[in-house]
C-alpha cells in the first residue's frame, strides 16, 4: 500500500514537473523570487532547489516545497531577480588580480597626482624593486606639463622621487608605457638606442628619451622587469600567483560572475590553474585560451592541455588565443582605409595572416576553438578569411563555434560572413560606450555608423553575440557592460548610434546563454535548467522590467556558485560602488569617470610578447 502511494506521489511530481525526487531534500533552496531562467521551456518561477551543486528542481514556491528538509538552507529572495550566473566572456583573469595589486592610475586627474603617487609607494618598497601602475591616460587630465612631448611629460619629475626604483606605468590601451630613468637604465634604453621594429621609443628635440615607449618599445623594460623578477625564490612567486587568483575571484564573484572566459593564457599558467582547480582552489570556473605559444609548441602540448569540465567544471581548455591587430585609440587597429585623424595609416597587423592561418590550421587538427582579436575592419575581413579558408572541407563549420574577439569595426559587407561561417562576435557592450565620444575621431561619421560595435545589425544577420568587458581593461562589472549593451548611452547622455542597441533579453542572453554556447557549456550553464550547474546570481531590481536610468543603480545581492552561497553584500552597503565603474549621470552622486578610454587591448602582454 505504502509503496503504490509513494509511487503515485512520484507520478504527481513528474505531472507537476521539475520535482522528480521530493523526498531527497535540497542542500539549498531560494524562494519568493523573480526567477528568470533562461530556459523556455519554463521562463519564470518562483523557486529553486539546489542539491550536490547541481540545480535539481525549478518552479513555484509550492512546487519546491517539498524539497525542504532539516537540514537545507534557505533564502528568501523576496521578489528579487535570480538569474544564471554571469559569464564573462573575455577577460584577463591574472591581468584582474595583478591589476589590484598595481597603481592604480585610471583615475588620475594629472601628472603631478602620478608623481606624488609613485613617491609615496617608493617609501614602502624595498630599494630596487620595481613599482608598476596602469591606467593613466593623458586625455583624462586636466592640463599637461608644458614640457611634454607627444602630449606627454618627460620622465624627469617622476625620475626625481624614484631614484632607487625603476618604475613602469602602462597607458590605460596596453599599448604605451612611461618609464623612468632607473627603468630605462634597467632596459638599456638611451639616446642611442634606435626604435625597434613595430615601437617607437619617443624623445624630445635633445633625442633623449622622454620615458613614453610605444607598443613594441615597451618590451625591454618589460623583459628588464621579467629578469629580475626571475631571480626570486619559487616560494615567492607562486605566493604571488596565489594572490591575484583570490584578488580576482573577490572581484568576479562580488559581480556575480560564476564563469569567466580568460583571453589567455600560457601554458605554463594553466598548469598552475590546473593544481589549483585540482586542490578545489580556483575561485570562479575558468575558460582558458591558450596564447602565446609559438606553433611548434601549440603542436606539441595542445593534445595534453586539453580539458573539458575537469575538475567539478572548474576548468575547461579546448580553444586558442590569436591576435591579428592592435587597438583603435592608438591607431593599432587595421582598417581598410585610413584613419580619419591619421591620413598616412592604415594600422597594422601585428601578426602577418600566414602565422594565423597556420595556427588556425594546428588547432583545427587538434579540435581547438580559435579565437582572435580583431578590432578594424580590415582585421576583422582578414579572420573571416581565414577562417572560411580553414573551414573549406570541414563538414559542418558552425560547430567550431569559432570567435572574433572584439569585432569592433566591420565592414557591412562583412556583417552577414558571421552568421553564414557561424562565427561568434565575441564583444564587450562596455567599450562602445567608453569609446564612442572619439570613435568618429578616428574613423568619420559615415565609418562610425556603419561599422563601429554594429551588435543589432550582426544579431539581425544570424549572428551569436556574446559580451564581457576585456577586464582589466574595464571593470569587470557586467551590469555595466549590460546597460551598455542596452542603452548606447555616452557619459554626456547623449547615446552613440542609439539603434545598435540590444534589448534586455538579448543583452541578458549574451551574458548568460550565448556565453555559455561560446564555451561550448550549453548543457551545464547559461541557464537556470534542472540538471545544470547551480551557479545563480541574485539582484537587488529587476533589471528587465525596471527604467533603464535605474539600471545602473541594481547592485549584486548574492552570487551563489556550484551551489553555495559565495557572496552576499554586506548590509548597510547599498551605494557602494567599485571603483572604475564609469557608466555616467546614473551613478548617484559618483563623478562621472568616463575619459576617453583609449584603447582595446589585450593588455595582458605588449603585442608579440609571448
Ligand atoms: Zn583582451
Amino acid at each position: 500500500m505504502e509503496k503504490r502511494i509513494a509511487r503515485f506521489v512520484v507520478l504527481l511530481c513528474v505531472i507537476a514537473a521539475g520535482c522528480s525526487s521530493p523526498r531527497i531534500p535540497a542542500d539549498l533552496v531560494l524562494r519568493g523570487g523573480n526567477v528568470v531562467t533562461l530556459d523556455d521551456r519554463r521562463p519564470r518561477a518562483q523557486a529553486i532547489a539546489l542539491r550536490a551543486g547541481r540545480i535539481i528542481a525549478v518552479g513555484s514556491d509550492r512546487d519546491i516545497a517539498g524539497f525542504v528538509g532539516p537540514r537545507t538552507e534557505t533564502v528568501d529572495l523576496a521578489g528579487r531577480l535570480a538569474l544564471p550566473g554571469f559569464i564573462e566572456g573575455h577577460g584577463h583573469f591574472m591581468g584582474l588580480g595583478e591589476s589590484k595589486t598595481v597603481l592604480d592610475l585610471t583615475t588620475a586627474r594629472n601628472f603631478e597626482e602620478i608623481v606624488a603617487r609613485v613617491g609615496a609607494a617608493t617609501r614602502v618598497a624595498e630599494p630596487g624593486t620595481w613599482i608598476t601602475g596602469r591606467g593613466w591616460h593623458q586625455d583624462k587630465w586636466e592640463e599637461v606639463p608644458e614640457d611634454a612631448v607627444a602630449g606627454v611629460p618627460v620622465h624627469r619629475r617622476l625620475s626625481a622621487v624614484s631614484p632607487d626604483h625603476p618604475v613602469v606605468l602602462r597607458h590605460a590601451s596596453g599599448h604605451a608605457a612611461f618609464a623612468n630613468a632607473r627603468a630605462l637604465e634597467r632596459a638599456g634604453i638611451d639616446r642611442h638606442t634606435p626604435d625597434p621594429p613595430g615601437g617607437q621609443i619617443v624623445r624630445d628635440a635633445g633625442g633623449e628619451p622622454t620615458g613614453l615607449l610605444r607598443e613594441l618599445a615597451q618590451l625591454p623594460v618589460v623583459d628588464a622587469r621579467m629578469r629580475d623578477l626571475a631571480g626570486r625564490p619559487d616560494a615567492d612567486v607562486e605566493r604571488e600567483r596565489i594572490r591575484y587568483v583570490e584578488l580576482a575571484g573577490e572581484d568576479l564573484l562580488s559581480k556575480g560572475i560564476t564563469s569567466f572566459h580568460d583571453a589567455g593564457s600560457s601554458f605554463e599558467t594553466i598548469d598552475f590553474f590546473d593544481r589549483l582547480a585540482g586542490r578545489g582552489e580556483l575561485p570562479v570556473r575558468l575558460y582558458v585560451m591558450v596564447r602565446g605559444a609559438s606553433h611548434a609548441a601549440l603542436e606539441q602540448a595542445l593534445a595534453d592541455t586539453r580539458r573539458i569540465g575537469a575538475h567539478g567544471d572548474y576548468l575547461t581548455v579546448r580553444s586558442i588565443k590569436l591576435q591579428i591587430d592592435g587597438a583603435l585609440g592608438s591607431h593599432g587597429a587595421w582598417l581598410l582605409e585610413p584613419y580619419l585623424d591619421l591620413p598616412s595609416s592604415t594600422g597594422l597587423a601585428l601578426t602577418p595572416v600566414e602565422d594565423i592561418r597556420r595556427s588556425a590550421e594546428i588547432a583545427i587538427a587538434h579540435g581547438y576553438q580559435v579565437n582572435t582579436h580583431a578590432i578594424g575592419d580590415r582585421a576583422n575581413r582578414e579572420v573571416l578569411n581565414v577562417y572560411e579558408a580553414v573551414f573549406a572541407g570541414h563538414a559542418a563549420p558552425a560547430d567550431l563555434r569559432w570567435r572574433i574577439e572584439h569585432a569592433q569595426h566591420i565592414h557591412p559587407d562583412d556583417v552577414p560572413r558571421f552568421a553564414a561561417l557561424g562565427v561568434i562576435a565575441s564583444m564587450q557592450g562596455v567599450h562602445a560606450t567608453s569609446d564612442g565620444s572619439w570613435v568618429p575621431k578616428r574613423l568619420g561619421a559615415e565609418r562610425t555608423r556603419n561599422g563601429a560595435y554594429v551588435w543589432r545589425d550582426l544579431l539581425e544577420a544570424g549572428a551569436v553575440v556574446t559580451n564581457g568587458t576585456d577586464v582589466p581593461v574595464e571593470d569587470a562589472d557586467p551590469l555595466a557592460s549590460f546597460y551598455a549593451s542596452v542603452s548606447r548611452r555616452l557619459a554626456d547622455g547623449s547615446r552613440f548610434t542609439p539603434d545598435q542597441r540590444m534589448t534586455r533579453e538579448e543583452a541578458l542572453r549574451s551574458y548568460t546563454t550565448l556565453n555559455a554556447y561560446a564555451a561550448f557549456e550549453e548543457d551545464v550553464k547559461g541557464s537556470l535548467t534542472p540538471g545544470k550547474l547551480a551557479d545563480i546570481v541574485v539582484l537587488s531590481r529587476d533589471i528587465l522590467s525596471i527604467p533603464e536610468d535605474e539600471i545602473p543603480s541594481t547592485r549584486v545581492d548574492y552570487t551563489i556558485l556550484g551551489g553555495r552561497v559565495v557572496y552576499r553584500r554586506p548590509q548597510g552597503r547599498s551605494a557602494s560602488i567599485g571603483p572604475g565603474r564609469a557608466w555616467g549621470a546614473a551613478v548617484g552622486d559618483e563623478p562621472a569617470d568616463v575619459g576617453p578610454r583609449g584603447e582595446r587591448p589585450d593588455r595582458r602582454d605588449p603585442p608579440g610578447a609571448s
